[in-house]
């Protein structure tokens, strides 16, 4: 048996992390636990080096880090405690790491997320907002570093297990004619529209099928999760926005489907539970145990489809139209969601604010060539700014 392969798992005390951590300790003989991070459940964090005994742990601030190094030693563990995006970055690149996790919600997660891509490690990228934000400097990296990316979104992950293994030819040249991605609809899908000026965040959250975030749950709801994965698919795939239909399927079973020129169309299909994708990732090419129960199609009887629509779901739209002008677009587009859904879930704004100001942002600011990492960060502050505008200017 080889060596267990070193893995960091960046945002391990959300809910991505925790269901890494759940198949990583169903096989100690494959996995060791070589870097975890946090950001505000330090508690938590901690509970997670006592159970791993990681080499380091990063948390955001020394005074945090001060704390969680004490009580690291009166448990008798020998883990080191690094502070910020720098040790964040660190526990991406260390030469001893053949695995990253990036699990950290929303733009946070782009620099660590980029040193583990720089250094040439196996990614399993769960953080969307990073490739959304820098999607060509980001897949350049990869090929310049020879990176292995494999995605965790589930979607993405079921289109990666349809697609052949040479895809990265293009996916004409492999007799691929559409990417069909399939969407839940949330738990708005069919609420009537006069009612959703006043759902609640607990309502947004409250998510039918998957267990995740609150930032991916209101997400998931408003289909931003939705355009978000529209774009990740054309960076990974290689896919113009045009080749990706995105398909309302409530059961959440089917995963996501690839459409070839002969007709046939695979599918991947299993348990609403984010631990397949992740042993499918970690694993590969090989296949582990899950932990997830074995899918009961009797028991589902019955799989439904239906076309987004766009008027309750704004949200996509817009997506999709940051998707085709490219560029700053994608950046902008993230930074105003994270800004809109943050003040929602904080209850100073309504939901069907959401797209208002994220509209705002994008016909305000004109879309620009980004170059290099300090444009798109420059891209993700204009919108930050001005979605902060709107907040101001509507008294919140
Ligand atoms: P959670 O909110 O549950 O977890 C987010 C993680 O990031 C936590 O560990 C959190 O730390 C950490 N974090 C938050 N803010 C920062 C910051 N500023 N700097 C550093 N770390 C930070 O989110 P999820 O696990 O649901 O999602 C993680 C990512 O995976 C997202 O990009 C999401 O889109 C993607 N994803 C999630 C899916 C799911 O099923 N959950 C499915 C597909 C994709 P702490 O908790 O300690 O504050
Ligand atoms: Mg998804």
């Amino acid at each position: 048996m080889s060596k267990p392969q070193q893995v960091t798992v960046l945002g391990a005390t959300g809910s991505i992390g925790l269901s890494t951590l759940d198949v990583i300790a169903r096989h100690p003989d494959r996995y060791q636990v070589f870097a975890l991070s946090g950001f505000s459940r330090l508690t938590e964090l901690l509970a997670l080096c006592v159970r791993h005994a990681p080499v380091f742990a990063v948390v955001p601030h020394a005074a945090a880090a001060v704390d969680l190094q004490a009580n690291l030693r009166e448990a008798g563990l020998a883990t080191e405690v690094l502070v910020g995006e720098e040790g964040l970055c660190q526990v991406a690149a260390a030469p001893e790491v053949d695995t990253v996790m990036a699990a950290i919600v929303g733009a946070a997660g782009l620099r660590p997320t980029l040193a583990a891509v720089e250094a040439g490690k196996k990614i399993l990228l769960a953080n969307k907002e990073a490739l959304v934000m820098s999607g060509a400097l980001f897949m350049q990296a990869v090929h310049r570093s020879g990176a292995v990316l494999l995605p965790i979104d589930s979607e993405h992950n079921a289109i990666f297990q349809c697609l052949p293994g040479d895809f990265s030819r293009g996916l004409g040249n492999v007799g691929v004619r559409r990417i069909l991605l399939t969407a839940s609809g949330g738990p708005f899908r069919e609420t009537p529209l006069a009612e959703l000026a006043n759902v609640s965040p607990e309502q947004a959250c409250a998510h039918p099928n998957w267990s995740m975030g609150r930032k991916i749950s209101v997400d998931s709801a408003s289909m931003m999760n939705k355009g978000l994965e529209l774009i990740e698919a054309c960076w990974l795939f290689d896919a113009r926005p045009s080749q990706v239909e995105v398909v309302v399927h409530p059961q959440s079973v089917i995963h996501s489907l690839v459409d070839y020129v002969d007709g046939s169309v695979l599918a991947q299909l299993g348990n609403p539970d984010m631990r397949t994708p992740i042993a499918h990732a970690l694993s590969w090419p090989q296949r582990i145990d899950s932990g997830v129960a074995p899918l009961d199609l009797f028991a589902i009887a019955r799989l439904d489809f239906q076309a987004p629509d766009e008027q309750r779901f704004p949200c996509l739209r817009l997506a999709r139209q940051a998707a085709e002008a490219g560029n700053s677009a994608p950046a902008m587009l993230n930074a105003a969601n994270e800004i809109a859904v943050e003040a929602f879930l904080e209850r100073r704004i309504r939901y069907p604010e959401i797209p208002s100001i994220i509209e705002e942002v994008l016909n305000l600011e004109p879309v620009v060539a980004v170059e290099g990492l300090d444009a798109v960060f420059a891209a993700d502050a204009k919108a930050r700014q001005l979605a902060g505008q709107w907040l101001s200017r509507h008294g919140r």
